[in-house]
């Protein structure tokens, strides 16, 4: 699609009416401090400069809709930066759900296949897959923390070093080794809520049972929290939270 923002390589003005009908739409963005939603709509308008939409099953991308993913996009990187998306440029959007075909040999040689229904996926050095239906949602759902957008960027800034582990690059071992201490106790926690709820009728969790699949969705699930409903994440997630705003919000 060649948009308004594709035009040219200088960074666009995004036209207020398109912003704030963004902000009306994602009330979670709109509740940003106001410093923090000048550099949002800026480094926005980078990413639309820098990144290519391609609608998938005959979708048509509306200026309104690559904006809305790009602002959510921007989010967990509008303290780093975003050479951290520099890796790639295609987002790939489907009008809904998508089923991967997938297939796996277990250790006994059996091959095993399945299909898997993906609201979004990312791929190492690849795009980034998106279902619009998933996307739209996210303004009414983040109550209960739930942002495919931000999910599947995260999975990017994790894997960024190659490993899909729930540990992005950090500055140094001691750093990294520290953040695979807390996010293992987390994790173990959870997960042990998660098989309480689904087992034992324990009370389901808050957040999005699919986080005890592994460290690397805990990591991406626990990020959409933390960031479209930071209020209710810091009362069940004190320790995460301070964890992902020293790597999301790096003191200078
Ligand atoms: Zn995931």
């Amino acid at each position: 699609m060649l948009s308004w923002w594709r035009r040219r390589r200088a960074v666009p003005a995004l036209p207020d009416a398109l912003w704030h009908g963004v902000l009306d739409d994602y009330s979670f963005l709109a509740d940003r401090p106001a410093s923090e939603l000048e550099r949002l709509r800026a480094l926005s308008a980078q990413f639309l400069r820098d990144k290519e939409f391609h609608g998938a099953g005959g979708l048509q991308i509306t200026d309104a809709m690559a904006l809305a993913i790009a602002a959510q996009a921007v989010l967990p990187v509008l303290h780093l930066g975003l050479a951290w998306y520099d890796d790639f440029v295609g987002i790939v959007v489907h009008p809904g759900q998508v089923v991967a075909r997938r297939s796996s040999v277990d250790d006994a040689g059996v091959l095993h296949d399945w299909d898997e229904v993906l609201a979004g996926e990312a791929m190492d050095q690849g795009p980034v897959m998106l279902s619009w239906e998933d996307v739209r949602e996210a303004g009414a759902r983040a109550g209960e923390g739930y942002n495919v957008v931000i999910h599947e960027f995260v999975h990017k800034l994790d894997m960024r070093d190659g490993l899909s582990d729930g540990c992005p690059p950090l500055p140094s071992h001691a750093a990294r080794e520290a953040w695979m201490t807390v996010m293992q106790s987390e994790y173990d926690a959870f997960r042990e809520k998660v098989v309480l709820a689904d087992r034992f009728s324990g009370e389901p969790t808050w957040l999005d049972p699919y986080a005890a699949e592994g460290p690397d969705e805990f990591f991406a699930v626990a990020c959409e929290a933390y960031f479209v409903n930071p209020a209710r994440f810091a009362q069940e997630f004190p320790r995460l939270r301070e964890l992902f705003g020293s790597f999301f919000r790096p003191t200078p």
